[in-house]
């Protein structure tokens, strides 16, 4: 589903526009002129949805070279290892996440709680990934041309990023599940989150100016996405 020029949604839950498998995170792509990048890689149960979207949508998959993961949680990284096995893509996340999805232990990933709570079937299990580029809090780099900064989403997860793409002259970020649509935040009894952990991240972003709000689930807004970031911001008393 193309968002606008460069950008499209190729996979999404319940909880969003329910593209692909229920329980898929939303999944993004973003065009450099070394192919097509990823953020966010849905479940793993039905990965080949999310396959389809991309051709539906006039992407090839073989033209997808980069996967960037905001967290390590089921949802957003069990689809990983399909991706880099079959599209040979590269897979970026922050060194706390990496260690994660390559242990891929329940316990550490909140997946036994979240399958408590009936989130995921019990029988769902999230496939290891080795990560092949560490990137950290406050570092820029570009992919393909084109330029991305990591800023701290730590509170939702051990080591979560969020990334701002800046394209065409303006800017997009991608939230993970550090902030949702409407200033919304998800507290969970799972490692790496907790409250203190969100106000330090958030305010991290206060300010940014951020054009394209693309969170990790839920709506997305194409302009004025920093309402969003102000919103919990000011719900958290940061702002
Ligand atoms: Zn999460």
């Amino acid at each position: 589903m193309k968002l606008c020029d460069g950008i499209h949604l190729a996979g999404s839950g319940f909880d969003g526009f329910y593209l692909t498998d229920r329980i898929d995170c939303n999944v993004y792509v973003f065009e450099t002129s070394e192919g097509w990048a990823m953020i966010d890689a849905g479940a793993g149960r039905y990965p080949e949805l999310i396959i389809d979207i991309l051709q539906s949508d006039g992407i090839a998959p073989s033209d997808v070279r980069y996967l960037l993961l905001t967290h390590a949680h089921g949802d957003h990284m069990g689809g990983a290892a399909y991706f880099k096995q079959r599209l040979g893509l590269s897979v970026i996340a922050s060194e706390a996440e990496a260690g994660i999805a390559l242990r891929a232990i329940e316990q550490e990933m909140g997946l036994d709680v979240a399958k408590d709570v009936g989130f995921y079937p019990l029988e769902y299990k999230a496939a290891p990934v080795a990560t092949d580029r560490m990137v950290s809090v406050g570092e820029s780099f570009f992919l393909g041309g084109v330029g991305l900064t990591c800023f701290d989403a730590r509170g939702h997860s051990p080591g979560g990023l969020c990334y701002l793409l800046h394209k065409n002259g303006k800017t997009a970020l991608f939230t993970g599940d550090l902030i949702r649509h409407g200033g919304l935040i998800s507290l969970q009894d799972v490692p790496g989150n907790n409250l203190e952990g969100h106000k330090d991240s958030i305010a991290g972003l206060v300010g940014m100016g951020v054009d394209i709000f693309l969170p990790g689930h839920g709506l997305v807004s194409m302009q004025g996405g920093q309402k969003h970031i102000e919103l919990a911001a000011r719900e958290l008393g940061i702002a």
